[in-house]
């Protein structure tokens, strides 16, 4: 089958479910949708968080850009998609949390680490998105130059998820929130090798498991 029919044959089955109940809760719960999360993931197409989270139409709001990064609040320049879909959420849908969630065998992460995007600027946009992750990998660059690729491209995952976490904190309207106890940051891992969820604990300054593999769990 094409693309093109398994696409149309893909929203005929997304119709048959969620529309051809007018009255079912399920429908009404969609158009009166008002997420309180949103979720900053990669543009992987293996990575799509409503699938991963098992949430439905109008659960969570979403801004997926090449390795979940997001730019500081002095660093955005030209137009700019992310920071103003990050402001549309915080200051008119006001979440109640962010959660930036990396993956593993992220190639964005992988091709930051290999300096495979030219920093020049101008119109390579690729490689000035690229360099909103220079923290994380000179960082893992100086705790990890001899690590194998793999080690280091893990860490730098794990990195650039605290840069943009870092960098959310910038943006005025979300430290405004924060200070009020309304807004909460966190940041999520896909381990997809390992099918495992980690987040981030500021107390330890690791990534813990939220749902371990399933061979580590009681059967
Ligand atoms: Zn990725």
């Amino acid at each position: 089958m094409h693309d093109i029919e398994r696409f149309i044959d893909g929203f005929q089955s997304f119709q048959r479910r969620h529309f051809e109940d007018q009255s079912s809760p399920e429908r009404k719960t969609h158009e009166a949708a008002s997420p309180t999360t949103l979720v900053i993931g990669c543009c992987d197409a293996r990575v799509e968080p409503a699938t991963l989270l098992g949430c439905d139409p109008g659960e969570i709001f979403n801004i997926r850009d090449m390795a979940n990064l997001v730019p500081s609040y002095g660093g955005s320049n030209g137009h700019q998609g992310v920071p103003a879909a990050l402001q549309f959420a915080v200051t008119q849908l006001k979440v109640k949390r962010i959660i930036v969630l990396g993956h593993s065998g992220c190639g964005g992460i992988r091709a930051i680490m290999d300096g495979q995007f030219s920093s020049a600027g101008g119109t390579d946009f690729l490689g000035r998105w690229a360099n909103i992750a220079d923290p994380a990998k000179y960082g893992v660059r100086q705790k990890l130059g001899s690590a194998d690729r793999a080690e280091q491209y893990r860490a730098c995952e794990l990195a650039a998820i605290l840069v943009s976490l870092k960098n959310l904190e910038s943006f005025p309207w979300i430290a405004e929130r924060m200070a009020q106890g309304e807004l909460t940051l966190h940041g999520w891992y896909f381990d997809m090798e390992a099918g495992a969820l980690l987040a981030y604990t500021p107390g330890s300054d690791t990534f813990e498991p939220l749902v371990g593999p399933l061979a580590a769990q009681p059967a």
